[in-house]
């Protein structure tokens, strides 16, 4: 072989090994998770919180209900939970729902419609006789709020065929409205124009019972949804703060690359994570709920702490 292909040789062997090394760094890192910091500079006290909920003196919810609605399959576990292997892992969704004596409700997170779900879980279930019965139940609801701005968390509202009646009823806040994830749920700029933004910092009291709190991380418009029920029981719906209650149980993130892919803030999730995972200690009377862990929520309902079905 002249030495000058030889030479040519050399180099793109080179090159090529170059470029697998690099292809593996991005993977080695994209695996890898941001850590979960000792303590948390999350800023947010479960005192006030609780103390904010009960403040009004108003009788507060005696239940809180969930809808299953659908299922996305085959989501290999190490990106739900960072170094869990690659086993086959399923996102459950959900629609909450806190009901009052006399029959007012509040409605929390309302899923997406058959068509956004399948246009980005092709071959998902969907059980559109429960998305029919959270269609109602936004009807219903005398306020409607969601955890974040996620399709999957509020499609249903943007894609609702009762708009006109239910808008002024439901509350997205300002940073829901205003990011583009609303955009990608189906949230036009002519969509949105119709609601009120809320605006609040922090902390803000929904109804007797009900308290937002500030969360941005996994989007712009995060917020956690704490509520205590007239006998004492305590949740904290953390909407996709945690994907599975590992994230929080551990503490361990979902990898860098969820991260990106999710244009997510790992540094303010991976202080959130520490809050909670915190708080099971220091407060383990609080039931946490992660919106798509269906392991959770079935030990929830089989121990009768949240009911099957929304009314
Ligand atoms: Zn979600």
């Amino acid at each position: 072989m002249p030495a000058m292909r030889r030479t040519l040789w050399r180099r793109l062997g080179l090159a090529v090994a170059a470029l697998l090394l690099v292809v593996a760094a991005v993977v080695a890192v994209g695996l890898s998770d941001v850590s979960v910091p000792d303590t948390s500079r999350f800023d947010a006290d479960l005192g006030a919180i609780r103390a904010l909920a009960v403040s009004t003196g108003e009788p507060l919810p005696t239940e809180l209900r969930s809808q299953h609605v659908g299922r996305a399959n085959g989501v290999p576990l190490t990106f739900v939970v960072a170094g869990s292997g690659f086993a086959d892992h399923s996102f459950d969704f959900y629609a909450y729902q806190l009901v009052y004596a006399g029959g007012h409700t509040v409605l929390v997170d309302v899923v997406n419609d058959e068509q956004t779900q399948q246009a980005q879980f092709p071959g998902s279930e969907f059980d559109a006789a429960a998305y029919a019965r959270v269609q109602e139940a936004l009807r219903r609801a005398d306020a409607t709020v969601v955890t974040h701005e996620h399709f999957d968390h509020c499609a249903g509202i943007a894609h609702s065929a009762h708009l006109d009646e239910v808008a002024s009823k439901v509350h997205l806040t300002d940073e829901q409205l205003r990011s583009p994830e609303a955009q990608d749920a189906g949230f036009t700029a002519e969509l949105r124009a119709r609601f009120t933004p809320l605006k609040y910092e922090r902390m803000h009291l929904l109804r007797p019972g009900v308290v937002l709190i500030k969360a941005p991380g996994h989007t712009p418009g995060t917020q956690l949804v704490y509520t205590r029920l007239a006998d004492g029981r305590e949740f904290l719906l953390v909407g996709d703060v945690a994907w599975h209650q590992d994230n929080i149980r551990l503490p361990r993130m979902h990898p860098r690359l969820s991260n990106w892919m999710g244009g997510e803030d790992a540094q303010a999730m991976a202080h959130q994570l520490r809050w909670l995972h915190d708080l099971r200690r220091t407060a383990p009377e609080l039931h946490q709920v992660v919106a798509h862990d269906g392991a959770q929520m079935q030990d929830y309902q089989r121990r009768g702490l949240i009911l099957d079905g929304l009314l």
